[in-house]
Order: C-alpha cells, then structure tokens, then sequence
C-alpha cells in the first residue's frame, strides 16, 4: 500500500502524516504523508518542467501508456476495490463496480488522444484559410473528493494526459490511497517523471488558493461540493484560471402513471442505492403521479427494507458505511427534520446501535415543501412526493438551483423524450438507474457545474484551441 507523496517521478515523505480511518468500525487503516509548502511547490515545479517534453510526446505514445494503465487497473481489480470498500466504505461490489468505471476512463481516453480533430477550410470570404488546431493548456490541478476516489481521478487524469497536460491530483483526505494505488499504476504503466504528481496538502484551503494564484497553474478540474467549488472559482479567477467543475446534485425522479412500477422500482434502486446513495448522481427526490404512488412507495419501501447493511466487505452486505461519523449524522439530521416537518418513515430512519458510520435505508413520504427535498442527502434515503400534472411533475423537478441529472420512468417513450427535453439538467436517464458512462459526457448545468467530462467533450476540459489565419 503506497502512503508516501508521488512528486518528480518519486515516492516521498512529506511534512507530517494524517491518519486513514476505515468508517465501519473506525479503526486507523494507515497514516499518510502530508505536504507543506516545499512539497507543494516541487510538484508544482516538476510538473512545470515536465510539461513542454509532455506536450510534445505523439499522441500514440501517451495512448498507449493510457492503454497499459488500463491493463494493469482491470488485472488489479480486486485489490484496488477492497482499498476503495476499506476506506471509503462501500460494499465490495460497488467498488467493483466502480474500478471497472473507473479504469474505463483510461482505455477511453487512451482511444482519444489520437482522434482529436482540426479544422482547415476556407474563410466565407475568401481571404484567408482558417486553420483550426488544440494544444494542451498546461499545467493542471485535479481535485476529487471521496465518494469514488478512483473513478474521480481516472476521469480527470485519463484526459488530462490524454491531452498532453501535466498534473497535481490533490484527492480527498477520507480516500487518499486509492488515489495512491492508481499513480502507482500509471508509474509502472511508464508515465514520465514529473507528469503526474499527488499531494495532499495541509492546510487545504490555504495551499491550494496559493497554487491558484501561481501563474505556472493554468486549469483547475475539481469533483467536490457546490460550496467548495464557488470558493475555488472566485480563487482562480484572479489569474484567470480555467475551470471545469462537477459540483452538487439533487436528482428528481419523475415516475409517470403510465410507468412500470416494478421497473422503475428497479431503476430507483439503482440510482439511489449505489454507493450508499453518496453520489451526486444519487436519486434525491422522486416524484411519482398519484394513481401508482400508492404501489411505489409500497414496493419501494420493501425493497429497501430488504437490503442488507453491514460490513462493506462482508459477503452479502449491499448497503456498507458511511464515509465518516461526521456524514452519517449529516444524513441522520435530514431525516430528523424531515420528520419534525411532516415526514412519514415507511421503513429505516432509526440510527443503529454500535460502532461504524452506518445508516439505514430510509424510505420517507413528504409534502412537496418538505426541507429535505433541497438538500443533497448523500445517503441512502429516498424522499417520495406525489405530483398530479406532468406540468406540475416538471416544475417540481426543475425547482432546485442544481441541475445534474434527472430520472424519468414511463411506459411512452415520446412524452419521456418530452419530459427529458424540459429537464434544466445536463443528464437525463429515461426508464434507466444508471447512465454514467466515460463515452458520453458527464456534467451538469445550474450550480451543479461547469465543463463536461468524458465523451468526445472530456479531452478538450484540457485544449486550448487555437485558430492560425493563413494567407494563400
Ligand atoms: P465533499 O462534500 O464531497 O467532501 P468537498 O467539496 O468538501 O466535497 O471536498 C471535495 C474536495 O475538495 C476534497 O478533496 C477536499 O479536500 C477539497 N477541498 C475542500 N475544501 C477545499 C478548499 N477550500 N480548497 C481546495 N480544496 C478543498
């Protein structure tokens, strides 16, 4: 298990450790290696230096270190989920789930860089060629946080690289190994020296505002909280760095009458339950039509009833921890308003007993101005609200200032076309729990972000395009 700062090609002690907790029962898993300002401004420097000799590798050179990557991340699978259901606490399957994702990225992205197209034609009127042409932008800072602390990093670095940048990944400080674990890959994968570094700064907040301020910084991509992401985009805007950001969610799902129920059941399963429901793709809030609202929320509630929480690597165990006491509460303390608001529990809600931050599945039903239904849970707990019209149904969707991805379940494929149109979210999923996929591109609108990532959209996060007037 790497626990050391990868800086310049090196694995390197820093200025202190911080400890690794496992939230299932809170024991210490390992202590990493903290940076100061030293070790901040040698990966700062290395990836500086590293940049130009980067940039100026052919793109089938950095497709095929991407390739091997992704070799190495699916022969290793299992040995990277169990990290990932360790500290982060997700059941091994999620983890599964999730390098497979997450190592999807590198093959993805390796099949990119040799396919980023130009543009050479004839200006309108006739004076000049227009010659159209990408360059990698620079030297790139990637921030992830915990939810999936592999996925989140392969989805910035595998384009980063993939576009010739050079990077400084600063992962969340509950999931610093896995991040580890995957620049130990690209380190044997033949990734030069100084091309990607991992920090993981003390104090944050100050550090990276600094790095921001650095004119060698010049992207910043970061996965995090709409709060944290409003403070980073005020930081780089002092020197004008450039910004992509996958921030907060708060997903509705529509259930129209004319629906499945069992399968939209199924679907809201998965897209609330994977990963504990600790994902910003996470169902939020569903919104079902009154003549099946009855029977959904009946077949919803026995189906979480029947999960089975416990021990992320126990055998069996679909629903694990917590990432931390700190957000289990945080989730504990929703349902506790929502109830003191008028929230009926048809199944969990109730803290277990014992050590490790566990919560239950929690079906609550609750009028549509019930407070939790603008809070992004985090957490395995679905809030169920009835809606009478489609327009009604819509508006209710739409009333929120994040707009990530929405839900939509019915049995006629043009109005859920129709619905998806007037979602204000940059995803949609129609009769579908889950549509992240690294082919197609991943991002929000409203406060959930700026910036696409994946799908032909992911490499250009980290192009500059550059136009050439040539005269002929
Ligand atoms: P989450 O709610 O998922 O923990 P955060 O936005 O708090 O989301 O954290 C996402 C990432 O941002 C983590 O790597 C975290 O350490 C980092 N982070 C938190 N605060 C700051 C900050 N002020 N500046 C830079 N990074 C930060």
């Amino acid at each position: 298990m790497r626990t050391q700062l990868f800086i310049d090609g090196k694995w390197v002690d820093g200025n202190g450790t911080m400890p690794v907790y496992d939230p299932s029962d809170g024991s210490i898993i390992a202590h990493v290696a903290t940076a100061g300002e030293v070790e901040c401004e040698a990966a700062l420097d290395a990836a500086y230096r590293a940049f130009p000799i980067w940039a100026k590798t052919t793109p089938r050179f950095r497709s095929e270190i991407l390739r091997k990557a992704f070799e190495i991340m699916v022969a290793e699978s299992d040995q990277i989920a169990t990290l990932i259901s360790r500290e982060n606490g997700k059941v091994f399957a999620d983890a599964k789930g999730e390098v497979a994702y997450a190592a999807e990225f590198f093959r993805w992205f390796a099949e990119e860089t040799v396919r980023v197209p130009g543009d050479f034609r004839m200006a309108p009127s006739g004076d000049k060629r227009i010659l159209v042409t990408h360059q990698p932008i620079g030297v790139s800072l990637l921030i992830t946080p915990w939810n999936f602390p592999a996925g989140m990093a392969t989805r910035k670095i595998g384009p980063a690289l993939a576009a010739g940048c050079t990077v400084i990944l600063k992962p969340a400080g509950e999931t610093p190994l896995t991040a580890l674990a995957i620049v130990d890959i690209l380190e044997r994968a033949g990734v030069p020296k100084g091309v990607v570094n991992v920090i993981m700064p003390k104090p944050v907040g100050e550090t990276i505002s600094k790095m921001l301020h650095d004119p060698r910084v010049r992207n910043l991509s970061f996965t995090g909280s709409t709060e944290v992401g409003r403070v980073l985009l005020h930081e780089a805007a002092d020197q004008v760095v450039r910004c992509s950001m996958e921030l907060g969610g708060n997903a509705p799902v529509l259930v129209f009458e004319d629906a499945d129920v069992s399968k939209a059941v199924e679907g809201i399963m998965i897209a609330k339950m994977r990963n504990g429901g600790s994902a910003c793709t996470a169902a939020n809030r569903v919104y079902v039509q009154r003549p099946i609202a009855e029977k959904l929320t009946a077949e919803l509630t026995k189906a979480m009833a029947a999960l089975h929480m416990g021990s992320p690597l126990e055998a069996g165990m679909n629903l694990g921890a917590s990432v931390s006491l700190k957000e289990r509460d945080k989730i504990a303390g929703l349902v506790d308003k929502a109830v003191s608001d008028g929230g009926k529990i048809t199944t969990g809600g109730k803290v277990p007993d014992g050590v490790g931050a566990f919560y239950p599945a929690t079906v609550i039903t609750v009028e549509r101005n019930n407070s939790i239904l603008q809070h992004e849970i985090f957490g395995p707990v679905a809030p169920v609200v009835i809606f009478d019209t489609d327009e009604e149904g819509i508006a209710l969707a739409n009333g929120s200032e994040f707009g990530l991805i929405s839900y939509v379940f019915s049995g006629e494929l043009g109005r859920a076309i129709r619905i998806a149109e007037a979602m204000e979210s940059g995803m949609v999923a129609i009769n579908r729990g889950v549509i992240s996929d690294p082919a197609a591109p991943f991002g929000g609108t409203k406060q959930s972000g700026l910036g696409r990532e994946g799908g032909f959209a992911g490499i250009h996060e980290f192009l500059e395009t550059k136009y050439i007037g040539v005269e002929i």
